[in-house]
Parts: structure tokens; sequence; C-alpha cells
């Protein structure tokens, strides 16, 4: 979905969407979402400026970092977003960016990319690990064995800690 901005009336408006999962999916190599994605909010123009606050609700999946297990998680977002146009961005980065405080993004002047907006928030809201569990064990690196369903019987070279201490006495 896109806002184009000459079609706002009074330089404002609302926005409301439902994405079908499969409509924004992957996420990216390692987000993809399990249920649709709704999303509100309100645009409004301010000078060269755009404000863009919104909510977003949906559901997504990412792999667990030690076992890679699909480990679903709600995803809930609040946002408040400012865009500047491509060549306001540029007479302004000339200038001193005096609001460089708060993000800003640049876009073509003419309409926001409200999927993108979307994606965007999902990466943002999903942390970057993720765990199944907190004392997920992984998988055994020799033979991808789930450590978490039972032990295999691979010597790996990690030493134990106990005996490095002792080896360090001879
Ligand atoms: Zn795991
Ligand atoms: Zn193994």
């Amino acid at each position: 979905m896109r806002i184009e901005l000459e079609n706002l009336e009074g330089g404002k408006g609302d926005f409301a969407h439902v994405y079908g999962a499969e409509e924004l999916n992957p996420i990216d190599e390692r987000v993809s979402l399990t249920a649709s994605a709704a999303v509100n909010g309100k645009v409004r123009l301010s000078g060269n400026e755009v404000f863009v606050n919104g909510h977003l609700d949906t559901r997504a999946q990412v792999e667990c970092d030690r076992c890679l297990k699909p480990v679903e998680l709600p995803v809930i977002a609040d946002f408040t977003l400012k865009y500047i146009s491509d060549s306001e961005y540029e007479s302004s980065a000339t200038a001193a960016l005096t609001e460089a405080e708060m993000s800003v993004s640049v876009f073509d002047g003419k309409a926001l990319d409200v999927d993108e907006i979307v994606k965007e928030q999902i990466l943002l809201a999903i942390p970057t690990r993720m765990l199944c569990r907190e004392d997920c064990k992984g998988i055994c690196p020799e033979c991808g064995t789930d450590r978490n369903l039972g032990e295999c019987n691979c010597v790996t070279n990690e030493i134990d800690p106990r005996w490095a201490a002792l080896k360090n006495l001879t």
C-alpha cells in the first residue's frame, strides 16, 4: 500500500490495512510472519516534512539461534517516523542537519510505501538474538543432533575447563 501525499486532504489523513502474511513474507532471510499484520496510523504533512504515527500488530516466526527450531512471537509496535523528500535531504545535508536526534527517512516526495514501513517495524521489534528457551542446548556441531532431545556420542574438541586447569599445572 502506498500513501500518495497529493491525495491527503488538508495535509493529513488516516490509514489502516490488514496484510495477509503471504503478502509480506519473507520479511528477511531470518523472519517470516505467521499471522496477518494489522497496521493503522496517521500521516501529517508539515512544510517539507511528513510525520507518520502508527500501530502494528502481528505474529512472527524466527529461528532459535542455537537449535534452529522455529520460535513464534507476537510483534506489537507503536512507531513515529519522520520523512523528508530526497531533494530536501540533499539541500539540508549541505546545511547542518540540526534534528539529527530524531531518525529521519528519505522518500521520493510523492508517496510513502506502507509495505516497507511495516517490514521495517517488524524487524526493529524482533530481538537480534532469539532462543526457543533460555537454556536451549543447541545442536551438536558434529552430527546435528538436537541436544535438547538427547545426548549424542560425539567427542567434541572443547576441553572441559576443569581439565584445562589441571593441564596448566604440568
Ligand atoms: Zn533452541
Ligand atoms: Zn553429535
